[in-house]
């Protein structure tokens, strides 16, 4: 879930993507980063952890830009640390990223045979490439980000910035929320609008598929097949203590969306997807020395139980039992010594 701002600002914009990455912090993060740009040259702080860490690495070395982007990452592919937190850079590109770009191993190899190196382990650096790779083909910067996103599977924000135009910042949305904020003189992208509460009220929201040409003045919506489309612009009445369900009619349509993105992240601590492998549980048993497993658990969780139990049977061959957990402790389970509840 974790959050993206982007910034076409009149004055340093760097402390003001702080504050509303601070409001997306809800959602959860592992690790934070912003890049500006200031006088045509591109430049990035980054940090692990929470958002105070990137904030004292930025009053140890600042940035000036008047444009920027800003990132709340929470980790799905590569461990969370700084080569790996966002924005990525690619030749006077800066991307930042929301989701799981799903045929990422397939662009990755395809961009190191053009001779394109990797310094993270995320799937977002392969975006960072294919925007520079159009540009070194000598289209502009709004077709090259175009003709990028067209390759892309998957569920993502992105919010990209380019080098060569201090005047753009092109988002677009594919699953997780995206929301043009607009200014007078200058305009913003947040992925809720309670991110961009402090700075405007007046919110565009991103539909599935869409991307936004950002600029101080103006701002241009596109569908992927390039043409322009009309999105309603509405007054937010969002504030820093509200939950925004984004354009989703109600709360459980959102979450009904924000399902393949929850599901990668909590995937991300079991599967390392660069590596294609599983990784090591650090269980207090191990599985292959019990005979039986109880589980007890509550709500949905009994529901997620119930599915382990019908996996776990079929593929370990391992018997399990599920109580709902207000009853477990009545039933006096009889456990042997290797059981595992
Ligand atoms: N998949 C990207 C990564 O692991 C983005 C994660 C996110 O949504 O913050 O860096």
């Amino acid at each position: 879930m974790c959050g993206i701002v982007g910034i076409v600002g009149n004055s340093p914009v760097a402390p003001l993507i702080v504050d509303a990455l601070k409001r997306l912090e809800y959602r959860g993060y592992d690790s934070a980063g912003i890049a500006t740009i200031e006088h045509g040259r591109l430049d990035r702080r980054r940090a692990e952890g929470k958002l105070v860490n990137l904030e004292r690495r930025l009053k140890d070395e600042p940035l000036d830009g008047m444009i920027g982007i800003g990132h709340t990452r929470w980790a799905t592919h590569g461990v969370p640390n700084e080569s790996n937190a966002h924005p990525h850079f690619s030749d006077g590109v800066a991307i930042v990223h929301n989701g799981i770009i799903e045929n990422f191993a397939e662009l990755r190899d395809e961009l190191m045979r053009d001779g394109y190196s990797f310094t993270s382990q995320t799937d977002t650096e392969v975006v960072a490439h294919l925007v520079a790779r159009e540009l070194a083909k000598g289209l502009k910067p709004v077709e090259a980000a175009h003709k990028a996103l067209k390759r892309l599977e998957g569920a993502f924000a992105l919010a990209i910035m380019f080098k060569g135009d201090e005047d753009l910042i092109v988002g677009a949305r594919n699953g997780p929320p995206l929301a043009v904020g607009h200014g007078d003189g200058q305009m913003f992208l947040g992925s809720d609008a309670i991110a961009l509460a402090p700075f405007t009220n007046s919110i565009t929201y991103l539909e599935d598929g869409d991307w936004a040409v950002v600029r101080r003045n103006q701002v241009d919506i596109f569908d992927m097949g390039g043409n322009k489309v009309d999105r309603k612009r509405q007054q937010s009445l969002s504030t820093s203590f509200m939950v925004d369900k984004g354009n989703r009619r109600h709360f459980m349509e959102k979450e009904i969306h924000e399902q393949p993105e929850v599901i990668s992240h909590t995937l991300a601590h079991y599967v390392d997807f660069v590596g294609g492998v599983s990784k090591p549980l650090d269980l207090p048993f191990d599985f292959a020395k019990i005979d039986r497993l109880a589980i007890s658990a509550c709500g949905t969780a009994y529901l997620a139980g119930l599915i382990s139990k019908y996996w776990f049977e079929r593929y370990a061959r391992l018997p399990v039992d599920i109580d709902v957990a207000s009853e477990f402790r009545y039933r006096e389970m009889p456990l042997s010594k290797n059981d595992a509840a």
